[in-house]
């Protein structure tokens, strides 16, 4: 900058072109805060400068004066043009820049694998990438200008309720809505796709366009369910001889084929505990691969809620003597009787209680509380103040076979399973489940459940 000052003065002190120089030397910097205070000073020193010589000189003073005039003036010009110049290349080349850069973004959304479509706010198909015609056999020209989703291309194989809540979602509530579609291709075949579609808004909030992104799971879901089959397979043909363990174990320890020794008594007894664990672990698997394959009969009957709990709560006696805990029960009276499976309700209660004895410290409390919700809902609340879940963790809390590290380390038994099924069912059952923790300081489980279950 300083540098540049000192250039302006000499050139000022050498040219013979005097203060009409300055305004022009203003235009060599970039700012045009300091261009415009050079354009005003320059302007009122010729002003002041020839109007003092206009009042002493002769004629040829006032000659002079044009002259810096004329030449103050075509310079400026001359540079206002160069600067113009300057700009128009450089957008020029910030246009052809963006153009380039635009180009490669429609060639690799034009080759993507995933079937990429942009329709107007109606749904009508103004833009389909490649990939859909690899994933559904429709060629771009065959579906441009129709709705997307209809029957006559690759959709409509979903329930009207399901397209209903998709259009509210993504139309009116303007919200990304992923979600999983079975469709069918040209050829007749049926996939399965994973997709997502985007509201894409103007200025004023309005829908103008949605971007949806079609992914084809169908391989991946094939293979998911014969995973589960197996599952289901395995756990079935598992239970039958653990039952047998079972069996003959109780008879060995009730003494059925003669007294046992105190070593045999300790081992069998091993052997029972094991098994029944084994059984638990089974069990759950079973449970897993009903809801995995969408196999899982939620059986209703009327039921008399505090007397299932207390049964329950016998069930889980012997965990909370050895852990010493403390169990504090708090229930509306009188409680509604709710329609309600009993073997699922009792696998769900289980599972939150037994959580909340295992990951409370030795001699911990727990609260089981039932109140009613409203007319229509039971809430059922179970609260310890034991590990409680990491932040970190609480979101893949429901996630089939995840566990906290902290949990891990007070009880390596555990499968994972008991959440992913409490939240699975209960969602069958059109509740609700929800927590709250604080590491180190507790957990409350909440679950809200309707008093009838849902027609199906
Ligand atoms: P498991 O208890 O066999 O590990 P669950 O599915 O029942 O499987 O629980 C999943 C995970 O959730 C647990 O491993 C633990 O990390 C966390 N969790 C569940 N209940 C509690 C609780 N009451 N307190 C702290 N963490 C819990």
């Amino acid at each position: 900058m300083r540098h540049r000052i000192c250039l302006i003065f000499i050139a000022i002190k050498s040219s013979k072109l005097d203060y009409g120089f300055i305004p022009i030397l203003f235009m060599l910097f970039r700012k045009k805060i300091i261009i415009f205070v050079g354009l005003v000073l320059g302007g009122f020193l010729i002003l002041l400068y020839s109007s003092f010589i206009f009042r002493i000189e002769t004629d040829q003073v006032i000659y002079q004066y044009d002259v810096n005039i004329l030449l103050y003036i075509s310079i400026s010009l001359f540079i206002v043009v160069l600067i113009l110049v300057g700009r128009l290349m450089k957008a020029f080349a910030k246009a052809q820049q963006s153009l380039q850069d635009l180009q490669k973004f429609k060639l690799a959304v034009d080759n993507a694998s995933d079937c990429i479509s942009i329709t107007d706010k109606d749904g009508i198909i103004l833009y389909v990438n490649g990939g859909m015609e690899k994933i559904t056999g429709f060629k771009p020209e065959e579906v441009l200008g129709k709705k997307i989703g209809s029957k006559d291309l690759w959709g409509g194989d979903m329930s009207l309720e399901f397209y209903q809540k998709l259009w509210t979602a993504i139309k009116t509530k303007k919200q990304k809505f992923s979600v999983e579609f079975n469709n069918h291709r040209q050829n007749g075949e049926e996939f399965v796709a994973a997709v997502s579609i985007s509201p894409i808004l103007d200025e004023a909030g309005e829908v103008k366009f949605f971007v949806s992104i079609d992914r084809d799971i169908t391989v991946v879901k094939r293979i998911d369910l014969a995973k589960t089959e197996f599952v289901s397979l395995a756990s079935h043909q598992l239970r039958t001889p653990l039952t047998f363990v079972k069996w003959y174990s109780e008879m060995l320890l009730n003494d059925d084929v003669g007294p046992l020794g105190k070593d045999q008594r300790d081992f069998t007894q091993e052997i029972y505990n094991s098994n029944e664990r084994m059984i638990d672990l089974v069990d759950s698997l079973l449970d897993v691969s009903r809801l995995d394959l969408g196999t899982l009969k939620i059986k209703g009957a009327p039921t008399d809620i505090l007397k299932a709990i207390k049964d329950l709560i016998k069930d889980v006696g012997p965990l909370m003597i050895k852990k010493k805990v403390k169990l504090i029960e708090k229930y509306d009276r009188p409680l509604p009787i709710i329609e309600l499976d009993k073997r699922l309700f009792f696998v769900i209660i289980q599972n939150l209680l037994t959580n909340a004895i295992k990951y409370s410290k030795m001699g911990g409390e727990i609260i089981l509380e039932i109140k009613c919700d409203g007319a229509a809902n039971v809430l059922i609340k179970v609260a310890d103040k034991g590990c409680g879940i990491p932040i970190k963790d609480q979101a893949r809390i429901f996630d089939k076979l995840f566990r906290a590290d902290n949990a891990r380390k007070i009880e390596p038994d555990g499968n994972g399973l008991g959440l992913y099924i409490v939240n699975s069912v209960v969602k069958q059952c059109q509740g609700k489940f929800w927590f709250e923790s604080k590491e180190n300081a507790g957990s409350t489980f909440y679950i809200s459940l309707p008093i009838k279950l849902p027609k199906k």
